[in-house]
């Protein structure tokens, strides 16, 4: 028997399989796709991720963000630069691979273009309906994404509160490619309760759409091909739908849901642990897996009782106050986007103090009480320049 299964080989599982082998643990991990496979995703990770890997990730890293272009409605962006790295551009299918390479290099056996079926826990261990057969271990770590079996069929999860989220990667010439290097370009004024993005690869552009599901007036695809016909630079683009690529992200919904039952635990998308302003989730599934690594691990190191409850712990402690500051974020930026695109115009470094929140500097809710204060003071100017803009 395994002392651990690991389900689903995203950052979240990786990390968390990596956790464990690397102390000594017999670590299964399975996912249903070969890697490298290709993953849905804008690829774009806070370089606060630098704080809490042991290893480098630069060899996976398409291009480094020295500054973000505002935009709202595609009308003007505004170039808010920053002093130091605040994002990496990565290709999941390479950054996934690295990563799970990783894990397997610290003793984890991976099973690739195996699915998990099902899961029944015991009360003495846990058993997977796989498609090679049953499968047996101490402990589950469900980091099988969002809607993944685990959290759906052992903790009751119905991943309700989701972003509808597309992308497409796009091939452009080297100038063009060339002039978005080292930045990337977010609009908040192009879909309802979301934005759009430009992410700069090292072989063309990640571009995309997120919204809430239930704020959407038209389909998402609507929104996104009107959003790549307003861009200049993809002048010409023609998208069919099988270029475009979505599926959901689910937000961070007030840390209600279960996290762990029995000898289980679910991790990353699995369990909601994503920010809800720009639906970071890549920097999150990777914490959360090394946290879900030191529960497991701590629960087998007390003779395998099942006790995860340290796991919501540090989730609580950790992660969601960060959520709830984007929680915030939410409600001014996605309330009022065209007030907060002017108030970036005035005041660019109201964004740059964001920087150090992205760069893991400053903690969100430091930020956010640092931008009250800042609007406040001069809500007269903000509000007459937005009325202007408005008009
Ligand atoms: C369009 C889009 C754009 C995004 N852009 C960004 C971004 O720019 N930056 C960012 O930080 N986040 C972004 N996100 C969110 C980010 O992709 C996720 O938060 C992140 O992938 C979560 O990692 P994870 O390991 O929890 O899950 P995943 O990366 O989804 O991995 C889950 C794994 O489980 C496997 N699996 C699922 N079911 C089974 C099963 N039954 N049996 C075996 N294996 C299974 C899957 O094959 C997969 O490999 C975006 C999401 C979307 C949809």
């Amino acid at each position: 028997m395994y002392d651990v299964i690991v389900v689903g080989m995203g950052p979240a599982g990786s990390m968390a399989a990596h956790g464990l082998a690397k102390n000594g643990f017999k670590v299964l991990a399975i996912d249903k796709d070969r890697f490298p496979r290709y993953k849905s995703c804008g690829g774009c990770i806070s370089t606060k991720v630098d704080k809490i890997l042991d290893f480098d990730i630069s060899e996976v890293v398409d291009d480094t963000v020295m500054g973000i272009d505002f935009n709202f409605k595609s009308a003007r962006p505004v170039t808010v630069p920053s002093d130091k790295p605040i994002a990496y551009n990565v290709m999941r299918s390479t950054f996934d691979a690295f990563l799970a390479a990783r894990a397997v290099a610290e003793g984890v056996e991976f099973k690739e273009g195996v699915r998990v079926r099902g899961c029944v826990d015991t009360g003495a261990h846990v058993e997977l309906d796989t498609d090679c057969g049953p499968i047996k271990a101490r402990y589950v770590i469900g980091a099988d994404g969002a809607g993944g079996i685990i959290g759906r069929s052992l903790l009751g999860l119905n991943y309700r509160n989701c972003h509808i989220s597309l992308t497409s990667e796009i091939s452009v010439d080297d100038a063009t490619l060339e002039a978005y290097r080292g930045k990337c370009l977010v609009d908040f004024g192009v879909i309802p309760h979301g934005y759009a993005w430009v992410f700069p690869k090292k072989d063309g552009l990640s571009v995309g759409i997120a919204g809430m599901a239930d704020k959407l007036e038209r389909g998402v695809k609507d929104y996104f091909r009107d959003f790549v016909k307003e861009q200049d630079a993809l002048d010409g683009v023609c998208l069919g739908d099988g270029d475009i690529r979505g599926w959901t992200i689910p937000v961070y919904n007030g840390g209600e849901q279960k996290v762990y039952s029995g000898r289980v635990i679910v991790t990353g998308d699995a369990a909601h642990l994503v920010d809800p302003f720009l639906g970071e989730g890549i920097y999150y599934a990777i914490r959360s897996g090394q946290i879900a690594a030191d529960a497991v691990g701590a629960a087998l190191g007390k003779g395998g009782e099942a006790d995860l409850a340290s796991y919501k712990e540090m989730l609580s402690s950790e992660l969601y106050p960060e959520f709830e500051a984007c929680s915030m974020l939410v409600k001014i930026i996605y309330g009022y986007p065209r007030m907060w695109y002017r108030v970036v115009e005035m005041d660019p470094s109201i964004m740059q103090k964001y920087y150090d929140v992205l760069t893991g500097d400053e903690s969100g809710a430091l930020f956010i009480k640092d931008l009250k204060s800042r609007v406040v003071k001069k809500p007269w100017k903000v509000l007459s320049k937005w009325l202007r803009g408005s008009a």
